[in-house]
C-alpha cells in the first residue's frame, strides 16, 4: 500500500480509538432474536431494529423459502431491464394499500430510496429545507441533488419558517425523518405540511422508524397524524420493523411513474431478491391482520422507559419505544456498553458523527420479542453498571 496513504489511515483509526468513536462490530452466531449469540455467549439483544420480531418470524421465513422454490435467488437485472418480477409488483400494490397511497416503488434499501428520490425531484436552482438531525441517507441524497440546502433547527418550526421567508426560486422541498432514530422523537408533520402549503413546497418524510411502529397496525407517521394525501413523498425501509431488506417510495401514481424513468438506483442497480420481497409481502400481511405485535412493542417501550427514569437515568425525550440512555462523553458511553456486554446485555453506544459531539448515548432498541423478564433482567444490569460508573 502507498506509504502516505497507510500513515493517513493509521492516524485516522488511532484518533477514532482515542475518542471512543471506533466502531466495535460484533458478529452474531445465529438469528436476530430477543437474545443473540456472540462469542459463544447468549446476550439480551438491545441493538436491533427488528422491532416486531419479523426478521426471524416463522411465517416470513416460510414465505421466503417458498419464493426461492418458485423464483430462484437472483433478480437477474436492474428492474427496468428484466429485474421486475410479479412478486415486486405484488409487493408494491400491497404496500400502497397498507400505506393508503396511490402507488409505491421499491428499492434495494432505504438508503438507496433517498439517493434515488431526492435528486429526481429537485436539482440545481431548487431549494431543500432539511432538519439538522436528518438521517445520513437524506443528507447524501440532498448533496447529490445539487439543490441549495438550508438546514433548520431540529423539529423547530420557527427556524423552518424563518428560512422559508428568505424566499427561493425553483422548486422547494421540505424533508424530514419521521421518527428520529437516535432520540426517538417524532417530527411535527402537521405543522410541516401547513408551512409547506403556505410557502408552496413539496413535503417528504422518511418513515424508516415509523413503519410498523406508529399509526394503526403500524401504517406509519402519515397515518399517526391522519395526514393521508397531504404528504408528497414517503420513504420507507423494510430493514427495520418489517424485518427484511429493501426500501420504498410512496406517493401518487404520477410520482412513481416519474421515478421509474429518473431514479438512478432504480435504473442502475439490480432489484431486491425474490425471497426478500416474498418475506416483505408476508410481513405486511401479518401487520394488516393483527396489531398485537405493535401493541406489545409499545407496552414494552413504555415499561422500560418508565423504569429507567425511576432508576435515575436520563432517557431523553423519546416519544416512541426507542430509548436513548444519555451519557455525554463518547468514551464513557462506549465503556458502559462494554460493561453491559460483560453482564449479558448487548446495547451499543452511539457517538459522533451519528449524534452530536458530547451527546453520546447507549441506544436501547426495544422489541416486541422481549418478555417482561428480559426487560427486568436488563434493568437490573443497567442499574448495576450505572452505579459503578457513577451515572446514577
Ligand atoms: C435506517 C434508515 C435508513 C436506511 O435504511 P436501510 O434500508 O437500512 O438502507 C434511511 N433513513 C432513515 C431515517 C433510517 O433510519
Amino acid at each position: 500500500m502507498n506509504e502516505n496513504f497507510q500513515n493517513f489511515i493509521d492516524a485516522e483509526l488511532n484518533k477514532l480509538k482515542e475518542e471512543g468513536l471506533y466502531n466495535q462490530i460484533r458478529t452474531l452466531e445465529g438469528p436476530q432474536g430477543a437474545w443473540v449469540k456472540i462469542n459463544g455467549k447468549e446476550l439480551l439483544n438491545f441493538s436491533s431494529n427488528n422491532y416486531l420480531g419479523l426478521a426471524n418470524h416463522p411465517e416470513t421465513v416460510k414465505a421466503a423459502k417458498k419464493a426461492l422454490d418458485i423464483y430462484g435467488i437472483g433478480p437477474g437485472a436492474v428492474r427496468s431491464i428484466a429485474g421486475t418480477m410479479t412478486l415486486h409488483e405484488e409487493l408494491e400494490e400491497k404496500l400502497a394499500q397498507f400505506k393508503r397511497v396511490e402507488a409505491t416503488l421499491t428499492f434495494q434499501s432505504g438508503f438507496n430510496a433517498n439517493l434515488a428520490v431526492i435528486p429526481a425531484i429537485v436539482g440545481k436552482g431548487d431549494t431543500i429545507y432539511s432538519d439538522e438531525l436528518n438521517h445520513a441517507s437524506i443528507i447524501d441524497g440532498c448533496r447529490l441533488s445539487k439543490a441549495e440546502i438550508k438546514i433548520f433547527k431540529h423539529g423547530d418550526m420557527e427556524s423552518l419558517e424563518a428560512l422559508l421567508k428568505e424566499g427561493a426560486s425553483g422548486r422547494k422541498l421540505i424533508v424530514t425523518d419521521g421518527v428520529f432514530s437516535m432520540d426517538g422523537d417524532i417530527a411535527p408533520l402537521p405543522e410541516i405540511v401547513k408551512l409547506a402549503k403556505k410557502y408552496d413546497c413539496l413535503t417528504m418524510v422518511d418513515d424508516a422508524h415509523g413503519e410498523g411502529v406508529l399509526g394503526s397496525h403500524g401504517r406509519g407517521i402519515v397515518d399517526h397524524f391522519d395526514l393521508h394525501g397531504e404528504v408528497d413523498v414517503e420513504i420507507g425501509t423494510f430493514s427495520k420493523a418489517i424485518g427484511t431488506v429493501g426500501g420504498c417510495a410512496a406517493g401518487s401514481e404520477k410520482l412513481v411513474e416519474y421515478l421509474k424513468q429518473r431514479a438512478r438506483p432504480f435504473l442502475f442497480s439490480s432489484a431486491v431478491t425474490p425471497p426478500d420481497i416474498a418475506a416483505t409481502i408476508k410481513s405486511i400481511e401479518i401487520l394488516e391482520k393483527d396489531d398485537s405485535l405493535v401493541q406489545k412493542l409499545w407496552n414494552n417501550g413504555d415499561y422500560f422507559k418508565e423504569k429507567m427514569r425511576e432508576a435515575g437515568f436520563d432517557v431523553g425525550h423519546s416519544q416512541t419505544p426507542i430509548t436513548p440512555v444519555m451519557i455525554g462523553e463518547a468514551k464513557t458511553a462506549s465503556y458502559m456498553s462494554l460493561c453491559l456486554f460483560k453482564e449479558g446485555v448487548f446495547a451499543q453506544s452511539i457517538g459522533f458523527p451519528t449524534v452530536p459531539r458530547g451527546k453520546a448515548r447507549i441506544r436501547v432498541m426495544i422489541s416486541a420479542t422481549h418478555s417482561r423478564e428480559d426487560l427486568d433482567f436488563a434493568l437490573g444490569k443497567f442499574k448495576k453498571v450505572g452505579k459503578e460508573l457513577g451515572i446514577i
